[in-house]
């Protein structure tokens, strides 16, 4: 269920403070069906196994984490590819072969990302857990990095998908914006940068936030939780049988494919093929 926070409201008047992580939320919007076998179907249905691609992208956010956290005359890119050794894992994988072709090329990417870093950089945060009231929502969740660039918190989100990303990524990512409204209340900084740093190109893309275009996030995100909100609430009533399937409708896509419960799901194994769990890997 979504974690729920009573507060004191106007004329004392306890309000619903909904807690949500921007994961939830996407998955949601996504498609309900899975929202509901994600977070509220007991017992729990069993997932598909590991993707490549996301065991990949594991991979390096653990190594990029532990090399944050050595002191700083020991960080060099050199410790950085040994990091991501030592975090490598295969899952996924067609086998070892695929899996080394996979290391090396992660270990080459950690390479030349830290190695384009200032010598002196050192972020303010690493791994952060944030939570904080956003709105009528309390958003939380796990930040990659915040760097502090000209005097102001910055949200760094590191990807490691096979597609370049564009402003429109930076600009209208749910969990960028929500990270930069909960960093300003719990660092209390001023925050309104948002960076997506792709690691296999190198290339960062930024977006820079005014109180608009987080208002416009925020009412988003409030939208969401509420929907969700109420289908959890209607599957708690008396008839939930009932309302299960309507108040959590499949969304097919091509999303279907690699969706975690397919197995369980008819109308996505109709709607998408089924791929192989290194199909999502990227050339480069
Ligand atoms: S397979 Fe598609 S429709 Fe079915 S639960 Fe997953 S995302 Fe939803």
């Amino acid at each position: 269920m979504v974690g729920v926070q009573q507060q004191l409201g106007l004329e004392g008047i306890p309000d619903k403070l909904v807690r949500v992580t921007p994961a939830r939320l996407s998955t949601w919007a996504g498609c309900p069906r899975r929202y509901r076998m994600a977070y509220l179907d007991r017992p729990a249905p069993k997932r598909g196994g590991a993707w490549a691609n996301a065991t990949l992208g594991a991979v390096v956010h653990n190594a990029l984490k532990a090399y944050f956290e050595l002191p700083r005359d020991q960080r060099t890119p050199q410790r950085a590819e040994l990091l991501v050794h030592r975090c490598w894992k295969s899952d996924g994988f067609a086998d070892s072969e695929q899996a080394a072709e996979h290391r090396r090329r992660a270990q080459r990417w950690v390479h030349d990302y830290v190695s384009a870093l200032p010598a002196d950089f050192t972020p303010v945060a690493v791994e952060r857990w944030v939570s904080a009231p956003v709105g009528e929502i309390i958003a939380e969740g796990r930040v990659d990095r915040v760097d502090e660039r000209d005097g102001e918190l910055v949200i760094v989100d590191y990807k490691t998908g096979r597609h370049g990303l564009r402003v429109d990524d930076a600009k209208n990512s749910l969990a960028l914006g929500l990270y930069a409204m909960a960093v300003r209340k719990t660092l209390r900084r001023r925050c309104n940068r948002v960076e997506l740093h792709h690691l296999p190109t190198g290339t960062v893309t930024a977006w820079d936030h005014t109180a608009e275009s987080l208002d416009g996030l925020r009412e988003r995100a409030e939208r969401l939780a509420g929907e969700i909100q109420e289908a959890t609430d209607a599957l708690d009533s008396a008839n939930a049988n009932d309302v299960a399937e309507e108040a959590f409708p499949v969304r097919t896509g091509p999303h279907c494919s690699w969706c975690d419960f397919r197995a369980h799901c008819t109308r996505g194994q109709q709607a998408a093929p089924d791929l192989r769990p290194w199909a999502l890997l990227g050339d480069g």
